[in-house]
């Protein structure tokens, strides 16, 4: 089954007081309209996504999808109404296209599994959307000049709520856009689908699909976004770990300490163990990858690298991220020589090099017992994990 999903994402929705239309604004993680591209693109069920953006440039980038997904992205430039705008994606549906599905591009918490329920509703009826029963009893009110007056009660069970996705056969879009091209107005497509004589059923929406219109529910999608885990909270751990072979004719260098040896740390950089172990730990807490994504040993840069040079820059890299580090512990295994001695030095440099308090910064020094690689002193590891806190 192929399905389409149009993102309506062409208002010029400044209500929020903002330069920006709305559906640009950051909720954290990106804007609104990012984290709708999102969840359609990482929906298994949809085949492709057309975006209606307002007239002018437009770069969009979709963090967190599978590259080959962006593939099936495409924009259009939206029209003076929003049905012009959805008028205008479906002539870019592909003629394969089963079903249709349109969305808010200001919903930016829909649920993959409200997108299936829209799908397989669209599918067996013709016509569906996503809607919700009021939980407010709905009043009728009559503007009089003593006041607002009720004027009548409308008994809530028979009160729905639209949301987004819309989702219909492509004939049966087909026929509600060619309504909409004859000059009828509409609040959405599932008017123009009634219109163009198509029952419309109703799929239970998600109170949490929520349309993001006023500067408190900006608020609220921002705080959502703060504590559902989606963008970073408030404390993150990361762990790292690191081993080198140990050979002849290398210093050795731990902690960003030099240490007398007959064998050092086979290596690109200066194959320092716990800075590279640290690094990992603190890249990892931010979910930034790892040292060997930022380092690679095929650059030239980092050949002979103090790496103490890596870890401050690892730093700098979460703090540019909003973190600070709270404290990292590092676990040095190594038959000899002994580090007790240094220790104090390299958590002083360790620390200098984050930028923190060296009493935030544990190093222990472990053997192998003789038992395996490192046992035989052939290699070196070191252990690492690390707590980033919000700034
Ligand atoms: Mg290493």
């Amino acid at each position: 089954m192929h399905v389409t999903a149009i993102i309506a994402a062409a208002g010029s929705g400044r209500r929020l007081g903002s330069a920006k239309p709305k559906q640009m604004l950051d909720i954290g993680g990106g804007s609104m309209l990012q984290h709708s591209l999102k969840a359609f693109l990482a929906h298994p069920r949809i085949s492709e996504v057309i975006v209606v953006l307002p007239p002018g440039p437009a770069a969009i980038v979709v963090d967190g999808v599978d590259p080959s997904r962006l593939q099936a992205m495409r924009a259009v430039t939206g029209g003076e109404r929003r049905q012009d705008s959805v008028a205008n994606a479906f002539d870019q549906v592909a003629a394969s296209s089963d079903v249709v599905l349109i969305h808010d591009a200001a919903r930016p918490f829909v649920s993959a599994a409200l997108i299936d329920r829209t799908i397989d509703a669209a599918m067996t009826h013709g016509a569906a959307i996503a809607a919700v029963q009021s939980r407010d009893t709905v009043k009728r009110v009559e503007r009089q000049p003593e006041g607002t007056v009720i004027v009548d009660t409308i008994p809530r069970e028979g009160v729905y709520l639209a949301q987004t996705p819309q989702g219909f056969r492509r004939a049966v879009l087909a026929a509600a856009v060619a309504v909409g091209r004859s000059g009828v107005d509409a609040t959405d497509e599932a008017m123009l689908a009634e219109r163009a004589g198509y029952l419309v059923h109703v799929v239970d929406g998600d109170p949490g699909n929520v349309k993001i219109t006023t500067a408190e529910d900006l608020e609220a999608a921002r705080q959502r976004m703060g504590t559902a885990g989606q963008t970073p909270g408030l404390s993150r751990v990361g762990t790292g770990y690191d081993l080198h072979r140990l050979v002849e004719g290398r210093p050795l260098v731990i902690g960003g300490v030099t240490i007398p040896s007959d064998r050092g740390a086979l290596a690109h950089s200066d194959g320092d163990v716990a800075c590279h172990a640290a690094t990992d730990a603190i890249l990892g807490a931010a979910s930034l990858g790892d040292i060997g994504r930022h380092f690679p040993d095929s650059d030239p840069r980092w050949k002979d690298i103090n790496s103490l040079v890596l870890l401050r820059e690892a730093a700098r890299m979460v703090r540019e991220q909003g973190y600070e580090i709270g404290n990292i512990d590092v676990t040095v295994i190594l038959e000899r020589p002994k580090i007790k001695d240094v220790i104090e030095e390299m958590r002083s440099r360790m620390a200098g090099a984050m930028g923190i308090d060296p009493a935030c910064v544990s190093l222990k020094g472990k053997t192998n017992e003789g038992v395996d690689a490192v046992g035989r002193g052939e290699a070196i590891a070191a252990h690492a994990i690390a707590l980033l806190q919000r700034a």
